[in-house]
């Protein structure tokens, strides 16, 4: 018997270190990750994966960039730590590169998007409290939509069980459908970015304009199973009843924003579209160091008057913009620019995506969208019913590629479809070889399966 002492990682792992979700087909072999390099990592055991989810779709410049390192390393020399009640020159410096960079937004840090989304709930209220509208509280979100995991940004997420063990969500979040146009809640394939944005405008009035504060969406549905309009007329009306009702309009943008969709904010697939909000993380220190941020127009921003305590924001995060997460963050920023990272995306999407729906003939492939590099393939059992692919074919397949050394990830089963759309999120670095390996593996394991 092992004595605590020379326990091995494995078993301290077993013993000791709580997992998230824990959701391991039992096909699928455990491992601990040990190194990173580019979009591949070792494990302990030495085996070799390349990461097709980029961490959790964070991870975006892939592992080792040294840069980023260093960036963080100098400026914990500099100052490891310093509260934002006062300032510090990298937040400072990225708070004024993201008000550059989405043109017009005042940035709140946090710890990460669970945060960045709370914080925007908070300001979205409070700003209406002081702008004469004090009974609008009530935030709207989008069904499938993944806002976070504290009770607030839990509550605005919409995926029925993923909650009900938490149960009661806060008071105040309710739902509407997103655009879908596989699975159209209105069975209207062709007007379905219309109906559903149409929807909205409906509960706002059924809810009363006067008790709405916000709307929050993400650019693209990720965790929920790749979800999005297929037109940006979607964005216009949406902005349309927005400011109709005096609903502010919060953009999650924590997986979409860094050039994850293939523009560097998923909301500018829309020309001219302005979100009120704009909610970020993950990308923003391409995973290296935790950090979140809240964007807000410098209009709304006038409402919390500093000088006065009658409105400031009565919010503080001991970590939220730590300096070495913000100097990160800027270096993470330059890269993307320097080594035209988006571009690279934009360019490559198409042959990614073309590929990918070579695998639409297959009888078991309802549906394959993507967008930038998030793509999404959902499974059905068959075409013409729709019937969702079984969890255990998905968790199968997901750990059949694992075993071929492609890490792929799958919607969870928390949606009622039961958790049928594979993802796909590789590094944005990822070089053409990489890709082919992923879209062959992807292939081989699917067609196994047909
Ligand atoms: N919003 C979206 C769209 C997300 O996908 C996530 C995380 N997957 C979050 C918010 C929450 O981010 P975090 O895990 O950093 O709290």
């Amino acid at each position: 018997m092992n004595t605590p002492m020379n326990k091995t990682l494995e078993e301290k792992d077993q013993s000791s270190l709580w997992h998230a979700f824990h959701r391991y087909h039992p096909d699928a072999v455990p491992f601990i990750a040990e190194k990173g390099e580019g979009s591949w990592f070792t494990d302990t055991n030495g085996n070799r994966f390349m990461d097709g989810v980029s961490g959790l779709w964070c991870l975006n410049l892939g592992y080792g960039q040294t840069e980023l390192i260093e960036a963080a390393t100098e400026q914990m020399s500099q100052l490891a730590y310093f509260p934002l009640t006062f300032g510090h020159q990298p937040a400072i410096d990225l708070a004024e590169k993201l008000d550059h960079l989405l043109g017009g937004y005042r940035t709140f840090f946090s710890n990460g998007g669970s945060d960045a989304n709370e914080t925007a709930f908070k300001i979205a209220r409070q700003h209406h409290k002081q702008t004469g509208n004090p009974e609008k509280f009530k935030i709207i979100s989008r069904y499938r939509a993944y806002h976070g995991n504290s009770l607030g940004a839990l509550s605005a997420t919409a995926q029925a069980n993923r909650k009900m063990k938490y149960d009661p969500p806060a008071p105040g979040f309710l739902h509407v459908p997103p655009p879908y146009a596989y699975r159209s809640s209105f069975g209207n394939f062709e007007r379905d970015d219309e109906l559903t944005a149409n929807y909205l405008e409906q509960t706002i009035l059924w809810e009363g304009p006067e008790t709405v504060a916000a709307f929050i969406m993400e650019p693209v549905i990720s965790g929920g199973g790749v979800l999005y309009p297929q037109t940006s007329l979607y964005f216009d009306r949406v902005r349309e009843i927005c400011d109709k009702y005096n609903v502010l309009l919060i953009l999650d943008e924590v997986v979409s924003g860094f050039g994850r969709t293939g523009k560097m904010f998923g909301h500018l697939h829309a020309e001219h579209f302005k979100p009120d909000i704009i909610t970020l993380a993950k990308g923003l220190t391409s995973g290296y160091l935790p950090l979140g941020a809240t964007c807000v127009k410098h209009s709304i921003y006038d409402s919390f008057k500093e000088s006065s305590t009658d409105n400031h924001f009565r919010h503080i995060s001991t970590y939220g913009g730590h300096p070495a997460s913000c100097a990160v963050a800027l270096k993470a920023i330059d890269i993307i620019e320097r080594k035209e990272i988006v571009e690279r995306v934009e360019e490559l999407e198409e042959t990614v995506l073309s590929e990918l729906h070579q695998l639409s003939e297959l009888s078991i492939i309802g549906d394959v969208r993507g967008i930038g590099f998030l793509y999404g393939i959902e499974l059905v059992t068959n075409k013409e019913s729709k019937q969702p692919a079984s969890d255990a074919t998905m968790k199968a397949i997901v750990a059949a590629c694992q075993k071929k050394g492609l890490i792929i990830g799958k919607n969870s089963d928390t949606v009622p479809e039961g958790g049928n759309v594979l993802i796909v999120a590789p590094p944005l670095t990822s070089t053409e070889e990489d890709l082919r390996f992923l879209i062959g593996t992807i292939k081989e394991v699917i067609q196994a399966y047909s």
